[in-house]
C-alpha cells in the first residue's frame, strides 16, 4: 500500500523553485486546548485564585504591551527625518499614526519635555508642507512643541489616564 511512486510529471529542468516548504510541516499545530469539557472541571476554589489569577493576565497583558509598543516604535522609526509630499499628506501621516498609537492606548513622548503627546502636522509660516509639533496640554494650557518639517523620531509611552472628571467643553478637531 505505501509504495511511494515518484511523481513523473516535474521536470527538472524548468527553474522555477516552487513553494517546497510547505511540505510535511505539519508540526506547527495552533494552542487549541480549550477548556470544552464542562464534566471534568473542578468548580471549587474559583474565589481564591481569582485574584492571582487576575494578577498574572495583567502581567502578562503588560509583557505584551510592552512589546507590541516596541515593535510599534521601531516600525514608526523608518518614518522618522521623512515629510511626506504635502502638508495635506503630512497631517494624514500624523493622524494616521495617532489612531493607531490611540488604538493600542499609546501616546508619543514629546521630544523636548518628555511629557506624553498627540502628533499633528500644523500650517506654518516658512515650512512649506508643515510642522510635525507635539500637542499635549501642560499645567492646564495646550502647549504645543517640536516643529520640525520631517516626522521626529517618536518614543511611545502609554496613554495617561483621563483627569477631567467633568468636561463640559469638547475640543473639536
Ligand atoms: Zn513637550
Amino acid at each position: 500500500m505505501s509504495h511511494p511512486d515518484p511523481p513523473p510529471s516535474q521536470p527538472p529542468q524548468e527553474g522555477e523553485p516552487s513553494k517546497e516548504g510547505e511540505h510535511g510541516s505539519d508540526q506547527m499545530t495552533p494552542e487549541t486546548e480549550a477548556t470544552s469539557s464542562p464534566i471534568d472541571g473542578s468548580p471549587a476554589e474559583d474565589e481564591t485564585l481569582g485574584g492571582a489569577a487576575i494578577e498574572d493576565l495583567e502581567r502578562e497583558l503588560n509583557r505584551l504591551q510592552r512589546s507590541i509598543r516596541l515593535a510599534i516604535q521601531s516600525h514608526l522609526q523608518k518614518l522618522a527625518g521623512r515629510s511626506f509630499g504635502s502638508l495635506e499628506q503630512n497631517q494624514q501621516m500624523a493622524q494616521s499614526v495617532h489612531s493607531l498609537l490611540d488604538g493600542h492606548g499609546l501616546r508619543v513622548r514629546c521630544c523636548e519635555c518628555g511629557h506624553p503627546a498627540i502628533l499633528r502636522v500644523s500650517p506654518r509660516a516658512g515650512i512649506e508642507h508643515g510642522a510635525f509639533v507635539f500637542d499635549h496640554t501642560i499645567e492646564s494650557r495646550r502647549t504645543f512643541h517640536g516643529g520640525r518639517s520631517v516626522m521626529p523620531e517618536l518614543r511611545l509611552v502609554a496613554k495617561p489616564a483621563r483627569k477631567k472628571p467633568s468636561a463640559g467643553k469638547k475640543a473639536a478637531g
